[in-house]
């Protein structure tokens, strides 16, 4: 009898599956497609070594340099003209010598001679408006770029430098070994270039009425480059679009403006009473105690009358910041401020908002609220946020700086607003509050890997966005359920990944070479994060591992591999074969279901089954017998049963060929018998997400791992015995699997209109 059990089992296997043997031969020609894709990423990741270890985590040799800066800034608002003098304070952490260090002067790129306007391919319209002809052909381009006047050591010698575009090489009058700090000094000016007309993540607006500039600024200063176990001195070109590399350091700033103007930045504001009136000071002790509402610093009123004027007095604010990778400061005399707190663990941060009466009233409502909303849900999914502040500044654009980052989103001229600006607004100023963790915290590499601080955070984004509507419910306008998140959620990415393969680029490509920027960057790594945690590893296993990346690199600069190691080291998830199809290639996920066959048991053989039979030398009445729906002998079973549902189960067939105490571990019946093949047209592998509906018109799913796809990428089929009738099979049934190609994925087919037919009825209508 056990001789039988295991006959019983093999002829089931193979009778079950008329592609048995087609499939093996399959599996055969295929197996080297298949073995890539399940292919561990030893070849793609650097070894680990004593700097970043196999697990993801800093090493036990881990090092990172610290640039600390002392600066004196000046505007001059009549000329729009930036002066500095900085004093770089570097400390070499490496092993390594230094013979020479590398500033980054990223303003260059608006220089005259910079050649980011030469690297883009342009053509002549037939038709062009006037104001853009003026600008292409009639107009000098803006002179922009650092005028350095000086390079000295701190005893004022001149250092020898030379500039090559936007980066600087200093040289050091003596080798800076391990453990040294060298101090030097750059004098600087530049003209601020306007950003609504000429563009750039810095700059100002000019408003015309009253002669007035908002301005933001950033890249302002020569900064230190990183040099690091990874690239050495990552001394990549600023062309415009590739963000940057910055070292973590200690700043202490003393910007001096017009002493009418209102001014925020990265830091502390060392010296609050100087600059403060006292209204300001009684105000500001009111926002800390201040946690539902944020309270006005600066009101409309006294800002609207503040911009009529012009003070020829100067004011200094002081900032000093501790361990930031940068720098960045608003500053108008056209500015409203408000300010709340928010509790975060044991401690108060406070969410801040800088914006014109412009911004109105979308800003004095949501920005704040926006910040602290950020601040909550971030420091939920990876640490507290350590900084003591977060500031929200209305500028047309969306660009982040520690502690302060410039967001759109304005009413019209009357203060009305669509949803379309709202709710730009909200998610733009949540998603740059939220690059303080990525990478303003967690020190990614931006001009390298753009994904690796934009997906990372665009991801974050959309949980932030999330709970925003739950805790403020009143910013949703009444059709809207949930927060309408424009990238997340996985049908959302669709459009893109299953485009046209010649504009498309793997993720892992640096910012300045990808297509669709925007879908490569951002929407497709947080997609696929948002797969991860939905589908691949569920909720628990992915926000442990996304909160151990983000506590072990916080304040530390990780690369790629240090992402996708921590990813797998800490939830036993093996996510190669994800990372390489989702991260190294552009193939997108279609799966269908190419095949549902139905089996009929019966003990009465067809020839087929006879010759099987005879093929394994066993009696025919000692088998049991599946046979396909249309196939010989079919018709024949269910007439002996009567209908369908008085088939005999297969327990009653081979009941017989078991002793009582065997029979008694037989505790299902099952009554249908299906073989359902899926085929993978897509190139990516991918869980299949099978939904079963049945006759009484229950469901039930049913997820096959992606491990199915490991010995044949093509089709593979799964032997389905049910004890009730299934009508229909759904693949997918949720879109959480980014499938391109859907019309394949329900049995039987579902019939929709063509869209000739809808065109038709339009027509008739
Ligand atoms: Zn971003």
């Amino acid at each position: 009898m056990k001789i039988f059990k295991f006959f019983l089992c093999a002829l089931l296997l193979t009778s079950f599956s008329t592609y048995a043997q087609d499939d093996e031969k399959a599996e055969r020609q295929q197996g080297h497609t298949n073995e890539n894709k399940f292919k561990q990423l030893y070849e793609e990741f650097s070894t680990p070594n004593v700097f970043r270890t196999g697990s993801g985590a800093p090493g036990p040799g881990y090092y990172q340099q610290q640039a600390d800066y002392k600066m004196d800034i000046e505007i001059d608002d009549d000329n729009a003209k930036l002066h500095g003098d900085e004093t770089i304070t570097y400390t070499n952490n490496s092993p390594d010598d230094l013979n020479y260090l590398w500033v980054q002067l990223d303003q260059n790129m608006r220089a005259r001679d910079s050649k980011t306007p030469l690297i883009s391919s342009s053509g002549i319209s037939p038709a062009t408006v006037s104001s853009r002809a003026v600008k292409s052909y009639l107009k000098e381009s803006f002179d922009g770029g650092f005028n350095i006047e000086h390079v000295k050591d701190v005893s004022g010698k001149d250092l020898p430098h030379t500039i090559n575009r936007t980066m600087m090489r200093v040289e050091l009058p003596k080798v800076l070994k391990s453990g040294e700090k060298f101090s030097f000094q750059i004098k600087w000016w530049y003209n601020i270039n306007d950003h609504v007309k000429d563009g750039g993540r810095s700059g100002y607006e000019y408003f015309e009425e009253n002669d007035n500039r908002i301005y933001v600024m950033a890249q302002f200063y020569p900064r230190m480059a990183v040099y690091n176990d990874v690239e050495g001195w990552q001394n990549s070109q600023f062309w415009g679009r590739d963000e940057f590399a910055l070292p973590f350091g200690n700043f202490d700033v003393n910007i001096t403006v017009p002493a009418d103007h209102i001014l925020d930045g990265t830091g502390y504001l060392v010296n609050r009473e100087d600059v403060f009136t006292k209204d300001m000071m009684k105000r500001f002790n009111k926002a800390k105690k201040s946690y539902d509402e944020p309270v006005m610093i600066v009101t409309q009123a006294e800002a609207e009358i503040t911009e009529k004027s012009k003070s020829k007095k100067k004011k200094t604010w002081k900032l000093s910041a501790q361990m930031v990778r940068d720098f960045g400061f608003a500053t108008s005399r056209k500015f409203l401020w408000d300010m709340m707190a928010v509790k975060l663990g044991e401690k108060d941060v406070m969410a801040v908002s800088l914006y014109s009466k412009e911004g109105n009233p979308l800003w004095e409502q949501w920005s704040t609220k926006s910040v602290a909303s950020t601040l909550r849900t971030y420091s939920r999914m990876t640490f507290d946020y350590p900084y003591h502040k977060a500031i929200s500044v209305h500028a047309p654009m969306g660009m982040e700086y520690p502690m302060i980052c410039y967001n759109f989103g304005r009413p019209d001229k009357d203060g009305n607003y669509s949803d379309r600006t709202k709710y730009g607004m909200i998610s733009v100023i949540i998603h740059e509050v939220g690059h303080n963790w990525f990478p303003m915290i967690v020190n990614s590499d931006e001009r390298q890997w753009t994904w690796m601080d934009e997906g990372l955070n665009t991801f974050s984004q959309y949980i932030a966005e999330q709970d925003f509507a739950e805790w403020y419910p009143a910013a949703l306008s009444p059709s809207d359920k949930a927060y309408p998140s424009r990238r997340g959620p996985a049908k959302n990415i669709v459009r893109y990944m299953g485009g046209n393969q010649d504009f498309i680029a793997p993720i892992m490509t640096k910012g300045l070479n990808t297509y669709q920027f925007g879908n490569n960057a951002y929407g497709k790594p947080a997609t696929a994060l948002n797969i991860l945690r939905e589908t691949i590893m569920g909720h628990d296993l992915f926000d442990y591992s996304f909160k151990e990346y983000a506590n072990r690199w916080k304040f530390k600069h990780p690369t790629p591999e240090d992402f996708f190691r921590t990813m797998e080291d800490a939830s036993a998830v093996d996510l190669d074969w994800f990372w390489r199809g989702w991260f190294y290639t552009t193939d997108y996920t279609d799966i269908g279901i190419k095949e549902v066959k139905r089996f009929a048991v019966t003990g009465t053989p067809n020839d087929n089954g006879k010759r099987l039979a005879e093929q394994y030398n066993r009696d025919p009445s000692s088998l049991v017998y599946f046979i396909e729906e249309g196939a010989e002998g079919y018709d024949d079973a269910i007439k002996s049963a009567g209908t369908i549902d008085n088939l005999p189960t297969v327990k009653e067939y081979i009941m017989d060929n078991f002793s009582p105490k065997e029979q008694k571990e037989f505790k299902t019946a099952p009554q249908y018998f299906y073989e359902v093949t899926f085929e993978k047209p897509g190139g990516l592998v991918m869980p299949i997400i099978v939904e079963f509906t049945y006759a009484d018109g229950t469901k039930k799913r049913e997820t096959y791992p992606v491990q199915i796809w490991r010995l044949n990428d093509k089709q593979v089929s799964k032997a389905i015995a049910s004890d009730k009738e299934i009508i229909s099979i759904a693949l997918d049934p949720d879109l959480e699997t980014a499938d391109v190609d859907t019309t394949n994925n329900a049995w039987p087919k579902e019939v929709k209109d063509s869209d000739f037919d809808k065109f038709k009825s339009k027509v008739r209508d």
